[in-house]
């Protein structure tokens, strides 16, 4: 048997809760108990690792993620996902969902079974986990090709598709088992078919880059969407007799949103609008980088397009925004900013809601007894000094 490690700490934010000075004892991939120093009772040969005054807590989960460090995860190859999950690590992420971007059928069902059959390597066995540097992709984020061209953002026009049950059912074939969510423009036509169908097979959907109105959008809620996409961007405009898609969300707690939150995406005043509403306890954050993240400025690919990043904004050659180059430590630093609430609320964003949206709780998004060994340690400003995944530091 291996000998537990365990951490020690000045702080662990579970995240709804405090502990100070804290303790947790891992044992393998997950942890075996967590409490204050007094209370962890550490058996003999314990490895102890002591973080003195440095805050823990859960390795953040970004379910929108193309791209980083010079890698589009559409090249669904070990070196991409690599090079992805080390950076993501660096920052903190611990467990990301691969998200395509809408490409020909060819191209999106080559990464779907590449990248299904990386994810199910992770799984079945422990040895072939280990091979994954950094965080480890828990899913594959399906975004498009479902989507309204008035709304497309970066997508490129000739491969979006109309909705269709065949084409996603060739997807999720194609994925295995490993798809978790699919984005849609609802208001198009056959989408409400093909949202039932993504939810009687096991996915949550999201509802974005559409120009729906507020009928539509409620519509596509009451069918079992539950997540809007990066909310605001790609979106039909709120007016306040024609709110659209954004007046749906904002009013409905069926719905959580998920927000791309570097400041460039989304203005501080519209965050606020979104946090009064919605809670903090349905907001995601998310992503949404592309290869260019983590990268001097410069032309990147998005899935078989050219990106531009000057000063961190991604951009497309029309001037389109393209994904950010955010990470979600920043992110939840900055929701903290904009808004006045506590580091430590502002977490859950990162974490416990993307757990919870994706049925992921008992393993991801909480620093709990039984839990994976997920961890993010952060210095007194919040920034990542060191991040464990599943038990294995990686920085
Ligand atoms: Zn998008």
């Amino acid at each position: 048997m291996k000998p537990l490690k365990a951490i020690l700490c000045g702080m662990i934010f579970t995240p709804t809760e405090e502990i100070k000075n804290g303790a947790i004892l891992i044992d393998g991939a997950r942890i075996a108990k967590v409490g204050t120093r007094d209370e962890v009772k550490l058996p003999a040969g314990t490895t102890v690792v002591d973080n003195q005054d440095r805050i823990v807590v859960p390795g953040f989960i970004d379910m929108h993620i193309h791209g980083a460090a010079g890698h589009d995860l559409m090249e669904a190859s070990p070196e991409a996902l690599a090079a992805v999950g080390t950076y993501l690590a660096r920052h903190g992420t611990t467990s990301y969902l691969a998200t395509t971007v809408t490409a020909t059928l060819e191209r999106t069902l080559h990464a779907a079974r590449a990248i299904g059959e990386m994810i199910r390597a992770s799984q079945t066995s422990h040895g072939a986990a280990d091979k994954f540097a950094g965080a480890h992709p828990v899913g594959i984020h399906f975004e498009g090709p479902f989507i309204n061209v008035k709304k497309r953002g970066a997508h490129p026009v000739s491969q979006i598709q109309k909705p269709s049950v065949e084409t996603l059912s060739r997807m999720l074939d194609a994925a295995g088992g490993a798809a978790r969510v699919l984005s849609l423009a609802p208001e198009m036509e056959g989408a409400l078919a093909v949202l039932e169908y993504a939810r009687g097979r096991g996915l949550r959907v999201g509802i974005g880059h559409s120009n729906a109105t507020a009928e539509e959008a409620e519509r596509a809620i009451a069918a079992g969407a539950t997540i809007a996409i990066h909310f605001y961007n790609a979106m039909r405009p709120f007016l306040h007799r024609d709110p659209g898609i954004i007046g749906a969300v904002l009013t409905d707690d069926r719905v959580s949103a998920e927000l791309i939150c570097d400041g460039v995406h989304v203005e501080s005043t519209a965050i606020r609008l979104l946090v009064k509403s919605k809670g903090l306890e349905r907001i995601v954050l998310v992503s949404d980088s592309s290869s260019g993240a983590g990268m001097p400025d410069g032309n990147y690919r998005l899935g078989n397009f050219t990106v531009h990043v000057a000063g961190g904004v991604c951009r497309t050659v029309e001037g389109n925004l393209a994904g950010s180059t955010i990470t979600l430590d920043a992110a939840v630093r900055n929701l903290a900013q904009f808004t006045g609430f506590s580091y430590q609320t502002c977490l859950r964003c990162a974490t416990l809601n993307p757990a919870r949206l994706l049925g992921l709780e008992k393993q991801k998004g909480v620093i709990a007894s039984g839990a994976d060994a997920d961890l993010a340690i952060l210095d007194r400003n919040y920034y990542v000094t060191q991040t464990y995944v599943r038990g294995r530091p990686v920085l």
